[in-house]
């Protein structure tokens, strides 16, 4: 964490994915904020993203940051532009991990939270076009739903600009520029951008804008989506949800369609992969959809693609000061698979690190100095096991 809380009048952010345009607009209420983007808005993992919305679930052991997200996207609903649609999600879970789950849901239930664990005939009573026979049940969620990721980039943005925040895209930072112990600014093609305080946002890039000596814990991975059209169009019942063990989830499209994830890898140089999805990806897909909803046996595929996000060693974003980085310099990266959802944390964490101002969940989670000395190469968490 920043050793002091000094007046940082002007913030320069790097990269103008969720986690900087949230950033942007929490710290233009009171601050000279820049955001400087290599390419475009959401140009990147948030551009790609499914923008499935379930903080319930992934931060089952943190009820105050799943409130705050919560929250968050009802607040935000209708405005600029954005759009939060609300649906119902079920985790389907095996024999081998229906006792955990059973915990799970009671535990959350107990938070005050909407969710229930129920056996497969419960939920397919609910939900016919689901064949369950392989599996024991599902915790079954009410809170969930899902956003259009590059429309909720483009909201904060809005949002940040009304606020007085400046947005120049097509500009790249090749460097930090730093002053004795303290960071003053950021290189660009078009010359020095003098600043009290920088946070790096730059998704995958991250580490290599810090300087020489100073280290965060990410690490790329590659996840992808396949669209298919079913033979009729999903009901606007339809839920979101994941089959854990085949490390897939789902949801549906706002015209019938079904969006499935999945296909997650670590990689280790990620500038040299597209974004088109793997031919083996499609094909997993192609076997197992049609066998676990009625209607897919000649569904047509739509689209797929693939997207870079950065792991951390516990799946939590980093959103914090370096150890030994120079003062006033923050990051906030990491968010494997899980930024769109846990993004209403990336503003108020940035506030506390820069201001001291407390939110109203505890910012330990994201703090860069949780880890110990876990190497570069730590072993990839997929959130699929979360
Ligand atoms: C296929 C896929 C599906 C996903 N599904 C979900 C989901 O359902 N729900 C969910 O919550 N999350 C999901 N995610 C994850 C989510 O999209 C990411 O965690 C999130 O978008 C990360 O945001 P970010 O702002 O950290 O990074 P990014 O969106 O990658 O933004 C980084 C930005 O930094 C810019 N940049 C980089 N280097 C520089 C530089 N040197 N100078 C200037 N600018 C720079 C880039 O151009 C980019 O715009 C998914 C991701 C993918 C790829």
């Amino acid at each position: 964490m920043c050793s002091s809380h000094k007046e940082r009048d002007h913030v320069v952010i790097v990269g103008a994915g969720v986690a900087g345009c949230h950033a942007a607009r929490n710290l233009a209420v009171d601050h000279e904020v820049t955001v400087l983007d290599r390419s475009g808005i959401a140009a990147e993992a948030t551009g790609l993203s499914a923008g499935i919305i379930a903080p319930t679930l992934f931060y089952s052991d943190a009820p105050d940051v799943a409130r705050h997200a919560n929250d968050f996207f009802r607040e935000f609903d209708d405005s600029h532009g954005f759009t939060f649609t609300k649906r119902d999600r079920i985790d389907v879970m095996t024999e081998a991990e229906a006792t955990e789950a059973q915990e799970l849901a009671s535990r959350l239930s107990d938070e005050g939270f909407p969710v229930a664990y129920r056996d497969s005939s419960a939920v397919t009573e609910r939900y016919p076009q689901f064949n369950l026979a392989e599996f024991a049940g599902a915790v079954m969620y009410e809170d969930t739903g899902w956003v259009d990721p590059y429309t909720y980039a483009t909201a904060l943005q809005s949002a940040a600009r009304e606020r007085g925040a400046t947005f120049e895209l097509d500009a790249e930072v090749t460097d930090l520029v730093s002053d004795g112990g303290d960071v003053s600014g950021v290189e660009t093609a078009s010359g020095t951008i003098e600043a009290d305080a920088v946070v790096i946002a730059a998704g995958w890039r991250t580490s290599s804008l810090l300087p020489d000596g100073v280290d965060v814990q990410i690490r790329p991975y590659r996840t992808q989506v396949v669209v298919l059209e079913p033979e009729e169009q999903l009901s606007s019942e339809f839920p979101l949800g994941r089959v854990g063990s085949e490390h897939i989830y789902f949801r549906p499209e706002h015209n019938g369609d079904l969006l499935i994830g999945g296909g997650h890898y670590p990689i280790d140089d990620p500038a040299s992969y597209t974004t088109d999805v793997d031919e083996s990806f499609r094909l997993d897909i192609a076997d197992f959809v049609p066998e676990f909803v009625d209607g897919f046996d000649d569904a047509g595929f739509v689209n797929g693609w693939a997207g870079i996000d950065t792991a951390s060693p516990d799946t939590r974003p980093i959103i914090d000061a370096p150890r030994d980085a120079p003062d006033g310099l923050l990051v906030a990266a990491g968010f494997n698979g899980l930024g769109i959802m846990t993004s209403p944390v990336v503003g108020p964490t940035v506030r506390e690190r820069l201001t001291g101002e407390s939110p109203s969940f505890s910012t330990d989670l994201f703090a860069a100095d949780r880890f110990g000395d876990v190497s570069e190469s730590f072993e990839y968490v997929s959130t699929s096991d979360v």
